[in-house]
């Protein structure tokens, strides 16, 4: 069984990581959506909120969401994980990217990683982009799923 972890802080999380979600569920029998709790960047909510939000989404059946801490080549043993899966945007994202599934594959000889180039209409998105909309009320459609507006909104709008 291809058991696949998605990692990252989805704060909040966007139609781009809705994307990502939806085409590598269909390649691995199983994604794990893994929400970062105590990363070194204070996020603007809490680990349950960005774990509600994306259960909220309508996710393909074989995707679950989970929050972890502590290093990710250990949430992904214990969720006998040996993929992960990442998102790339822009050259940019790359070199970071690339260093840090190096790291993961000396941390654990048989974890890969793959990338899934993000969808061109979401090349420009990021969460923090959609931070700083919310927080002056700007129109989030086609940035974050519908269902999640509000509740963005309640929470960041000055
Ligand atoms: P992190 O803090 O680990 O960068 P993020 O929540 O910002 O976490 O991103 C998680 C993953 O989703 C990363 O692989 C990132 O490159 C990818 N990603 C972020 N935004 C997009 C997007 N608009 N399209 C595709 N992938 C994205």
């Amino acid at each position: 069984m291809k058991i696949a972890v998605y990692p990252g802080s989805f704060d909040p999380v966007t139609c781009g990581h809705l994307d990502v979600i939806k085409r590598a569920a269909k390649v691995f029998d199983k994604l794990i959506v893994g929400v970062l709790v105590n990363s070194e960047k204070e996020c603007a909510f809490s680990s349950k909120m960005r774990v509600d939000m994306i259960e909220k989404l309508s996710l393909p059946q074989n995707v679950e969401v989970i929050s972890f801490d502590g290093l990710l080549v250990n949430f992904m043993r214990e969720n006998n994980a040996n993929i992960l899966v990442r998102g790339l945007r822009a050259v940019s994202d790359y070199e970071y990217e690339c260093q840090i599934a190096w790291i993961n594959k000396k941390l654990m000889a048989n974890c890969d990683t793959f990338f899934i180039p993000t969808a061109e209409e979401y090349a420009y998105l990021s969460s923090s982009i959609v931070r700083e909309i919310a927080r002056y009320n700007g129109d989030l459609t086609g940035l974050v799923p519908e269902e999640l507006h509000s509740l963005i909104k309640d929470k960041l709008e000055v």
